[in-house]
């Protein structure tokens, strides 16, 4: 029996981006666990966490909650994670500020210096959502703070699924 090598990936993003629900749509292409559970998934408290085998890869996912007051946790895992996924709301116009600055302070932390990021646009099943394109030029001022690692911003609808395993699979090839 050969051990997995383990990845550790974080989910992060404002309240409301759909973390949960991208984490359990993960789980159900990757576990082959059937749809999702109908009634609405709480918002995130805590931590989620959710667990794939790719080939000998076992990547764990942790869904960190969202909302204002847990911000300060999410350094903690910051020194372990092999990659992060930065989800957003793309129909919360709104907040698009707050998320910019939230991003950013994501990405200049030395802890995560050189970390691949993967911004995913989620709920393109909603006609009112900004399109990745217009995503990208939102961010492109902060861009820089990149630095050098690998990013993309990919669109997805974790509720229907759309996008997720193309995620995955980009994940998948930069955590190796
Ligand atoms: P979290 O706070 O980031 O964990 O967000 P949740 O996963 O709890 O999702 C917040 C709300 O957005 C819930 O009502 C979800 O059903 C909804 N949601 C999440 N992803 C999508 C999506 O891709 N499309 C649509 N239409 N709704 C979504």
């Amino acid at each position: 029996l050969t051990r997995k090598e383990e990845y550790y990936v974080i989910i992060l993003g404002l309240d409301n981006a759909g973390k949960t629900t991208l984490l359990e749509r993960i789980k159900s292409i990757f576990l082959g666990v059937l749809g999702l559970p109908q009634d609405r998934i709480a918002p995130t408290v805590g931590l989620n966490i959710g667990k794939i085998d790719i080939d000998r890869a076992r990547i764990n996912f942790w869904d960190l909650g969202g909302q204002r007051e847990l911000h300060g946790i999410w350094e903690k895992y910051y020194g372990e994670c092999h990659a992060i996924v930065f989800v957003v709301d793309s129909t919360d116009k709104d907040r698009i500020e707050e998320c910019i600055n939230i991003f950013e302070k994501i990405i200049t932390n030395d802890e995560v210096e050189g970390v691949p990021v993967l911004m995913l646009a989620n709920k393109q099943d909603l006609p009112n959502s900004l399109k990745v394109e217009e995503i990208k030029e939102i961010f492109n001022k902060i861009a820089i703070k990149l630095g050098a690692r690998d990013s993309r911003v990919l669109p997805i609808s974790a509720l229907e699924g759309d996008g997720v395993r193309d995620a995955v699979d980009w994940l998948f090839v930069r955590i190796q």
